[in-house]
């Protein structure tokens, strides 16, 4: 697998706007963009630190796995997942699964900003939910 940086950390918020006082008046990052992933069921605000983003994530509702994660994490958000950048989300899946990870997204599907992602199994990756994803606009 041929992993270039971490592309951004996800963190799950019960509310997008409460959350983005903190990250931009204490943090001091800037706000790029604030997106609805209907497919995911969630909304993403995303914040730029060098060459790595953090993705904040809100439930659209309470079938989004965002939701049973807050839920889980007694209504409050925290760090859900890890994003990891490549340029062929397809070979790392096909790699991954060679040397027997458990696949959440057996092929790459549109995630946030238009980049093609795909998720690993916890229980393949000690505990951390792992992202894989690429950005078709640098290929
Ligand atoms: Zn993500």
């Amino acid at each position: 697998m041929q992993i270039s940086q971490i592309e951004h950390l996800g963190i799950a918020t019960p509310s997008i706007e409460q959350a983005i006082p903190y990250y931009e008046n204490v943090l001091g990052l800037k706000l790029l963009g604030i997106e609805e992933v209907a497919d995911q069921k969630v909304r993403t605000a995303f914040f730029k630190i060098g060459e790595v983003k953090l993705e904040l994530l809100e439930p659209t509702c309470p079938e989004s796995t965002i939701a049973k994660f807050i839920e889980k994490n007694g209504g409050r958000g925290g760090i859900h997942h890890i994003a990891f950048k490549t340029d062929d989300v397809a070979a790392c899946l096909e790699d991954a699964k060679a040397k027997g990870v458990t696949l959440i997204d057996e092929k790459p599907r549109k995630g946030a900003e238009g980049l093609n992602i795909a998720f690993l199994h916890p229980k393949s990756t000690m505990s951390v939910l792992t992202e894989i994803c690429e950005d078709p606009n640098e290929k």
